[in-house]
């Protein structure tokens, strides 16, 4: 490698460690404040200061969403993008990890000054609220915020070290059935069981689920279930997710989980009423040239990664990066932050988001990071490739 890269790669890691105290203490404050996804006032206040304090141009509010925001440092092409979530799950604080997302993508922004500095170009820090239960990224996307990146990246904490991480397109799914109320004894004939609508519902879904991809999900929850018990209930409400690999195969699973609410609702004579989401998690296309990078600079440091997963993952979520994938060049690595067992979501992941191995891994993120900004900035053939990559994965994923 040119001595003058390595030698600035040197500086960042040195960087990176002399701000690892003020970061800690940022990431841990996050993770005591949890706040949910739209509601991240205080971690956007605590971020967007940290960065205004180190020369980055500060826009609050960008796409009418007021946790969002944009945060530049240098001008121009190549425009990098560092993603920041901070929403925290409601009643589970930061079991997700997001407090280490935010500061991974702080850490590596103030480090990568020194690429910029160095090599023109930009670092483009952009706040995303509500990963979680609303997608943030996802409006983001509609509205442009990342159009202009020529790449973007995100690392989230997880019991693994992967660079290139899929992510199944998912469609939340709202459905409502209409009844006839009627005294349960009294006069059952009278009434039309919109409960029982519900459960011939989930029923289909399960005599469907042995026939859908291993990689596909149907799931969903009662949210209004009736009254009282000697009423029929004439009105019953469920959420539902549904996901697949691609947003090809969502769209037909779609259609039979469609499928199978309709039969009930004709089977109980119950009046459906159904709204698909607007937003849709799109599945996640990593960009190999950007992760395989990523593994080098980590492997750097002395941290092992795999480039992708070997066997068919099973254990696997969404993420509205997906939607940030489709409209430049992207990665969304995980770093191992809690040994093997532990799962995301639970209260022994919130507790690893703030535990040392947490808050070091955090560090060592933060500094691949910015190493993979130095060689996107320094060398322009790399950043050709990662875009021609880009370029490639779009033209097949829409034929
Ligand atoms: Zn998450």
């Amino acid at each position: 490698m040119d001595n003058n890269i390595e030698k600035l790669k040197q500086t960042i890691i040195r960087q990176v460690n002399s701000e690892s105290s003020r970061l800690k203490a940022l990431a841990v404050r996050i993770h005591d404040n949890p706040e949910p996804g739209l509601q991240e006032y205080k971690a956007c206040e605590w971020l967007t200061q940290f960065l205004t304090e180190q020369s980055f141009t500060l826009e609050r509010g960008i796409c009418d969403m007021p946790t969002a925001f944009r945060a530049v440092y240098g001008k121009g092409k190549p425009a990098v993008g560092l993603l920041a979530e901070y929403d925290a799950l409601p009643g589970l604080g930061h079991a997700c990890g997001h407090n280490l997302i935010c500061t991974i993508a702080i850490g590596a922004a103030i480090a990568a000054k020194a690429a910029v500095d160095r090599y023109g170009g930009s670092i483009i820090v952009i706040g995303t609220p509500a990963e979680e239960n609303y997608g943030g990224k996802i409006v983001m996307a509609r509205k442009g915020a990342f159009t202009n990146l020529d790449a973007a990246m995100l690392v989230h904490p997880d019991v693994v070290d992967i660079a290139a991480v899929p992510a199944i397109a998912c469609q939340q799914m709202n459905v409502e059935f209409f009844g006839k109320a009627a005294h349960a004894s009294s006069n059952p004939a009278a009434g039309i069981n919109a409960l029982d609508a519900m459960i011939l519902s989930f029923n289909n879904i399960n005599a469907l689920r042995q026939h859908i991809q291993s990689t596909a999900r149907i799931h969903g929850i009662i949210t209004d279930g009736g009254r009282a018990a000697n009423i029929v209930p004439d009105h019953c409400a469920g959420e539902f997710y549904v996901r697949a690999a691609d947003d090809a195969s969502l769209d037909e699973l779609l259609q039979k989980v469609l499928n199978c609410f309709i039969s009930a609702g004709l089977a109980t004579g119950a009046r459906i009423e159904y709204k698909p989401d607007p937003l849709r998690y799109a599945s996640m296309t990593s960009n190999m040239t950007l992760a395989r990078l990523y593994v080098d600079n980590m492997k750097a440091i002395g941290r092992e990664v795999s480039l992708f997963e070997s066997k068919i993952p099973l254990n696997v979520g969404s993420t509205d990066m997906g939607n940030v994938s489709q409209v430049t060049a992207a990665i969304h690595p995980m770093v191992a932050i809690a040994p093997k067992g532990i799962s995301p979501h639970s209260p022994e992941f919130a507790a690893a988001a703030a535990s040392e191995t947490g808050l070091n891994g955090m560090c060592d993120a933060a500094k691949a990071v910015a190493m993979t900004v130095v060689d996107l900035l320094c060398n322009a053939e790399t950043m050709k490739k990662v875009r021609e990559e880009f370029k490639q994965t779009r033209l097949q994923e829409n034929k």
